[in-house]
């Protein structure tokens, strides 16, 4: 099956596709260290979204394995995850950089950063979110231990992996290269990522 539009997201780049209910989106990691940051909103409407919290509800689970539904903070089925080729971690706990996490964690070196990124893509839809969900962080491998601290370890991820998503509903889908080299995170070299779509529907 050949992809019918391929996007490259270069790191500290963004890419907003709006896709119809059935599509097939492939989110590739070339190199195999790119975290991807990911968001879906229901098409038209900033206030019904992809969300984390509600996945770890419904799924009692904080890590999602191929075949489940991911649903919206409304808990309506947004996405299903078909086909995954990693080792099945993907961070559903960090919230998305920004120019105030940067500045917590001392980095000075500024940078495009996923929130603004987020904020610029949904502008150029003509929505305008009050909050940031915190994103699905596509290849990021956070670990939680016995006293509950939160690790970054280097991603399991190898060059060419990727997850497939299969679209429940119409949908704005969302991603962000990150830029980020904090802890382990892109393991201190964000390369860039590829998404495909499969789907001939894509507006
Ligand atoms: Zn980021």
């Amino acid at each position: 099956m050949k992809p019918k539009n391929t996007h490259q997201v270069g790191p500290g780049e963004v890419v907003g596709l709006e896709v119809k209910t059935n599509a097939l989106v492939r989110v590739l990691t070339p190199y195999g260290c790119q975290v991807v940051d990911t968001w879906g909103f229901h098409i038209s409407s900033d206030i019904e979204y992809l969300s984390m919290a509600h996945n770890h509800t419904a799924l009692y689970r904080t890590r999602f394995k191929v075949g489940d539904t991911l649903v919206s903070n409304k808990f309506t089925p947004l996405l299903r995850l078909e086909n995954d080729t990693t080792d099945g971690f993907h961070d559903s706990f960090h919230a998305a950089c920004s120019m105030g996490s940067y500045s917590f964690f001392g980095e000075t070196n500024h940078h495009p950063n996923c929130e603004d990124n987020l904020r610029q893509t949904l502008k150029e839809y003509g929505l305008e979110c009050q909050i940031t969900p915190p994103p699905w962080n596509l290849f990021e491998r956070s670990v939680i231990d016995e006293r509950g601290r939160l690790h970054d370890e280097a991603t399991g991820s190898t060059a060419g992996d990727f997850v497939e998503l299969r679209v429940e509903r119409d949908l704005l889908l969302i991603f962000s290269a990150c830029r980020s080299t904090v802890g382990n995170i892109n393991n201190g070299r964000p390369l860039g990522a590829e998404i495909w779509v499969f789907d001939p529907e894509i507006q």
